[in-house]
């Protein structure tokens, strides 16, 4: 088979014509590769189409107006990126006339499934834009539809890939073509039904992972806004520094842990094929970025990974029972059934504690469900911080003046659950 590179564009990447202008740059820097370019919704494009999702669901009269804006970001970035944009305007126009059908009908009362079917069009239109403009501009490329080659099941907002189907078919569409450039929707799959999912939030870089492995690539780029994979966030850490190599065992932990810079899933399909992943910036191309691949880690520099937006519940069973295997088997199982993440957890002999994205629905569904058997404390708007490779310098500095609610520490890692913001 042919040897692909797989390029990702985020958001931030896309966000406006200039924006796309320099994508079409950097793509001009490969003129011998064959590349399959998988690109997000523009800037804040998801988050809008939620607020569109929400409107559609509890204030109806505000849809069309959300609609409205939105064609007319999508439209003026097309203005300003060819002279004679009638042929995308045209396009936007049909995907929008299909988003209005399906809006118009009644909710479906699945919020996660109407979620995917509305949410999905930001990539649709920042794909059609892209490859339209790619196409007009002298980079001839083929536009593809993620859902006829990312198969996955019907969890909606979350789709789990079946990878034989998505092998077979990515490997059809992409392998078996004699083109040289692709494009085509991050976050986005099918179901056997032809039914859109969505790969969860921030699932571009899963997409782009899993037609690298498909395709057996030769490395997947995720173009970024930043130089490259830094120990910490530079708002939050000024004094932030890049790692160049990064071994894909401590890209996987940093991630988890919620080091937003990568998708946690994204990391496992590369792993399996020994495909190295770049991030490099799309302001500074030519610069050398960081690299995830087979190595060892030299300098265990220590990083730190602050997730926000978070709950901790801490369960104490009402009939003075201590924890036990039989608590322990129940509490995870409605964790499971309303998908309650679990981001750290520990336990005493009256109590169980675990740090949970701050999702109020799930969050309240679930402590209606435990309330029979536990009694349930919250702390809102807590946060957690991970540090890996921690030494007592570093843990002073997160720590200075702040409360640790919880803490664990292995070997690598510790882990603080800290109140306010
Ligand atoms: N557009 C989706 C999101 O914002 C997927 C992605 O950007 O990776 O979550
Ligand atoms: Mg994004």
């Amino acid at each position: 088979m042919m040897s692909f590179k797989v390029f990702k564009f985020g958001g931030a990447s896309v966000k406006d014509a200039a924006a796309i202008e320099n994508l079409h740059a950097i793509l001009r820097c490969y003129p011998d590769d064959n590349l399959v370019v998988v690109i997000s919704a523009m800037g804040k494009t998801t988050n809008f189409l939620e607020k569109v999702l929400h409107a559609y669901y509890h204030d109806p009269d505000q849809v069309e107006t959300l609609v409205s804006e939105l064609e007319k970001q999508h439209k003026d970035v097309a203005i300003r990126l060819v002279p004679d944009p009638g042929s995308i305007l045209d396009r936007i126009g049909e995907l929008f006339n299909q988003l209005r059908t399906k809006l118009a009908e009644e909710h479906s009362n699945n919020y996660d499934f109407d979620y995917d079917q509305i949410v999905s069009f930001g990539e649709l239109l920042s794909t059609t834009i892209i490859s339209m403009y790619l196409n007009l501009a002298g980079l001839p490329n083929t536009w593809l539809d993620a859902r006829r080659l990312v198969r996955t099941d019907s969890t909606y907002r979350e789709g789990h890939v079946d990878w034989d189907t998505t092998v077979n078919q990515i490997c059809e569409n992409i392998g078996g073509h004699s083109d040289r450039v692709f494009v085509t929707q991050g976050f986005i799959g099918g179901t056997a039904e032809h039914l859109t999912t969505t790969l969860g939030r921030e699932g571009s870089d899963y997409s782009a992972a899993i037609m690298a492995y498909a395709l057996d690539a030769e490395s997947v780029t995720i173009w970024k806004d930043v130089p490259g994979l830094l120990n910490a966030d530079p708002k939050r850490f000024p004094d932030a520094v890049k790692l160049d190599e990064i071994p894909y065992e401590e890209a996987v932990e940093l991630s988890y842990y919620g080091a937003s810079i990568i998708h946690p899933k994204t990391l496992k399909p590369l792993q399996n094929k020994q495909i190295p992943l770049y991030v490099k910036s799309f302001f500074h191309p030519e610069e050398e970025g960081s690299v995830i691949k087979s190595c060892s880690e030299r300098n265990k520099i220590p990083s730190i990974i602050v997730k926000d937006h978070q709950t901790l519940l801490t369960v104490f069973p009402r009939d003075f029972s201590f924890i036990a295997v039989e608590n322990l088997s129940e509490l995870f199982a409605v964790f499971a059934k309303y998908r309650i993440r679990v981001n750290m957890m520990q336990n005493s002999a009256l109590s169980f504690s675990v740090c949970t994205d701050a999702e109020p629905d799930r969050v309240a569904q679930c402590v209606a469900a435990l309330h029979d058997k536990y009694k349930v404390k919250y702390n809102e708007d807590v946060q957690l911080i991970t540090i890996r490779h921690y030494n007592k310098q570093i843990i002073d500095k997160v720590l200075a003046g702040r409360t640790a609610i919880l803490r664990q520490t292995s070997r690598a890692t510790i882990q603080f659950v800290v109140v306010g913001g």
